[in-house]
């Protein structure tokens, strides 16, 4: 068995399946190895259309054998520890690999427990979060069944994986809702700790179009705290003008609730993790993926602390840079690759029309069409429903893409 590889991957997700592709792609005799626990794979981006009913959760999970790229060995294991110094890491099993690169990539951490009660009643009572494989299509069943009352949509202080995925549901919620003459009996509260429904100014506008369309009641700058399922009531907090905290509460009918979220604990612990962020993200430059003391070390997608939106579009601009960085270092040479903080969020407005917001570090539009992509369009809702998971299974994974 080997335990020593030229690069070794820690999480075969979106970004690590996709680094390690693209690397035997340019260098097929690398010795590199994967280092993943789970022995499926899923395509987060669509759990949003399942809990609208437009997608089937089966076509989101498949086998991680398929998607290991020819050349790589799977080592079927999770890494529990780091250290950089001895170029290690030490495995749940207690086995240890050393490396020459080692690539961080096992994304981010769902910190359900965060809100007291949530994960008691996750998945029933009426509290949904498309932010699982299990629970996303409970969302459909709990919109699809819903009679008018109050809804609640919840977003979490912490970065999120895809910061629009809170808030893509309610809207496609409320147009089901309007189409089937519930909106009018509902009453919609969106409950965020950001200060506004989007940072990108352009994208905003159309939004909030949207919450007046929608005539949703936002809270923004609050913090979820507790669930209480049986009871069907939320509690959350912020601060008043005076910096007192304030809570309220409210009763619902049905909730979607988005978890607070943070680097996973065994990266939060370790010497990887950016000493001044309490959230434990890997700490690397943010142009070049390369972490900031240790020089073999590299961590892209939603696990870095690079400061953009943590998206599998922007893993798709981060990955082609971190491997050219790794492979100039594993051949002694230079690289001028660098990521400008491109990231992609798709937001339904409607069944059948979706936003496509593209933006970079300076939260300026970068959009990829020639048209103006803050107007919602039928095309681009095909883009979602249909070309970007194809994109994904055949391109992406494969590092075509
Ligand atoms: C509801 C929802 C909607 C979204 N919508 C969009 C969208 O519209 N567009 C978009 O671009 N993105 C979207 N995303 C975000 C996208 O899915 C993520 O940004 C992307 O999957 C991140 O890739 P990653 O490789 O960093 O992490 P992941 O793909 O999550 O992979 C991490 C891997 O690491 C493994 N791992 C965990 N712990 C360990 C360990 N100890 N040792 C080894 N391996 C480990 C895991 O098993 C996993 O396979 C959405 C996500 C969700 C949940």
């Amino acid at each position: 068995m080997t335990t020593h590889f030229q690069v070794l991957v820690v999480g075969g997700g979106n970004a690590g399946l996709s680094a390690a592709a693209q690397l035997l792609h340019k260098a097929s005799s690398l010795q590199l190895g994967i280092i993943e626990p789970s022995a499926k794979h899923y395509y987060q981006p669509a759990w949003t259309l399942v809990g609208a009913g437009q997608f089937d959760i089966r076509d989101t999970e498949k086998d991680e054998q398929d998607y290991v790229p020819e050349g790589a060995e799977w080592i079927r294991d999770a890494v529990t520890a780091f250290q950089p110094e001895q170029n290690q890491v030490t495995c749940q099993s207690g086995a240890t690999y050393t490396y020459d690169s080692l690539v961080v990539v096992p994304g981010i951490q769902l910190d359900w427990a965060k809100i007291k009660g949530f994960s008691e009643t996750l998945g029933k009572n009426q509290v949904s979060s498309n932010y699982s494989f299990q629970t996303a299509p409970y969302t459909w069943e709990l919109i699809r069944n819903f009679k008018g009352g109050v809804a609640v949509f919840t977003n979490p202080a912490t970065p999120v994986k895809c910061g629009g995925a809170p808030h893509k549901i309610m809207y496609l919620a409320c147009d089901y809702w309007r189409k089937n003459g519930v909106l009018d009996k509902t009453e919609v509260h969106y409950i965020s700790g950001a200060g506004a429904i989007f940072a990108v100014k352009e994208f905003a506008r159309t939004l909030e179009g949207l919450l007046k369309r929608y005539r949703i009641k936002t809270h923004f700058l609050q913090n979820v705290t507790e669930v209480d399922g049986p009871n069907h009531r939320i509690y959350f907090e912020g601060k008043d003008a005076d910096g007192n905290v304030q809570k309220q509460s409210i009763q619902f009918d049905m909730a979607h609730i988005t978890p607070p979220q943070s680097a996973p604990d065994f990266i939060k612990n370790s010497p990887l993790a950016d000493p001044t962020q309490p959230l434990g993200w890997v700490e690397v430059n943010k142009f070049t993926f390369q972490h900031t003391r240790f020089s073999n070390v590299f961590a892209c997608g939603d696990v870095s602390n690079a400061p953009t939106s943590k998206t599998g579009a922007a893993i798709r601009k981060q990955a082609p840079v971190m491997v050219d960085h790794i492979l100039a270092q594993l051949h002694k040479t230079q690289s001028s690759a660098r990521y400008d903080g491109y990231t992609a969020c798709p937001i339904p407005t409607e069944y059948g029309k979706l936003m496509l917001a593209e933006f970079d570090y300076t939260n300026k539009p970068k959009m990829t069409f020639p048209f103006d992509q803050a107007v919602p369009r039928w095309t681009m809702w095909l883009l979602k429903k249909y070309m970007l998971p194809w994109l994904y299974w055949h391109r992406i994974l494969t590092g075509k893409a």
